[in-house]
């Protein structure tokens, strides 16, 4: 049942904040498959529960019932230390925001994450994911020597280092303008169709756009908690005659 050509599956996924009165149910019960080597966009109106079904599918959350799958692994019963290894070694994420730390390199952001973990960075490792977003010569940059495309691809070269299973990917484009925005979802897009040997990097990503979201393979769209219906080989104008339809009759 859990395919290895599986990178994400959810079952029954149901997410909700609070409780009592004041509880607001995220999602309800998503039943959803990301097989590997795939770029799926997810879309859907605000509060629809996009970035809860990324943080959950990630491991950064935990579902109030329902079950993940992270590259083959049930993480419904693991422990926090064992979560946050998966997390660590299967997941790369990527936000709107770059969060980079303007003291450091390029190089030395991509490498910090395994600075935290308390290992020696994989300098190999480093160079390499520097150069699958094309910024091998930008490696002793600091991020105010870079633009605001180089550094979220800075960014995504981060979430790479450890050669994740899934990327996630929360608006990335929305702090980038058009051309620059265009650049990283062509870059995201090279990284799921060109694996230098056999990492099958898959994509998850949020977004408003559906110039972006007609990058993907499929687009997936949510509507208060719920799968509303997906597009696979999307162009711009099919995604957004679906935005505007959801917009107007939201279920
Ligand atoms: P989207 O990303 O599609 O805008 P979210 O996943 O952020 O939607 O939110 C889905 C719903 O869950 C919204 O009603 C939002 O207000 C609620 N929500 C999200 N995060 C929290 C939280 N930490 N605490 C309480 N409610 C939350
Ligand atoms: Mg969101």
């Amino acid at each position: 049942m859990n395919g290895i050509d599986e990178a994400v599956r959810l079952e029954s996924l149901t997410k909700t904040y609070g409780t009592g009165a004041g509880a607001v149910t995220a999602l309800r019960d998503v039943q959803l498959s990301f097989h590997k080597g795939t770029f799926t966009a997810v879309m859907g109106p605000s509060g629809s529960g996009k970035s809860t079904l990324l943080h959950c599918a990630a491991g950064l959350d935990r579902p109030s019932s329902g079950r993940v799958f992270i590259d083959g692994t049930d993480t419904t019963g693991l422990g926090e230390t064992r979560l946050t290894r998966l997390r660590r070694e299967s997941v790369g994420f990527v936000f709107q925001s770059f969060n980079l730390l303007p003291s450091l390199t390029a190089s030395q952001n991509v490498a910090l994450p395994a600075r935290l973990a308390g290992r020696a960075p994989d300098q190999r490792a480093v160079e390499r994911a520097l150069s699958r977003v094309g910024l091998e010569h930008n490696a002793d940059r600091r991020p105010g020597e870079l633009s605001g495309g180089q550094q979220q691809r800075v960014a995504v070269a981060r979430a790479l280092v450890t050669r994740p299973a899934v990327l996630f990917a929360d608006e990335p484009t929305g702090a980038l303008d058009l051309a620059t925005g265009r650049e990283l979802l062509h870059t995201l897009r090279e990284l799921v169709d060109s694996p230098p040997d056999d990492t099958h990097v898959t994509v998850l990503m949020v977004t408003h756009d559906p110039l972006a979201a007609s990058y993907a393979d499929r687009v997936l769209f949510l509507a208060d908690g719920r799968p509303a219906g997906e597009l696979t080989t999307p162009t711009p104008e099919a995604v957004a005659a679906r935005m505007t339809a959801l917009a107007v009759a939201p279920c």
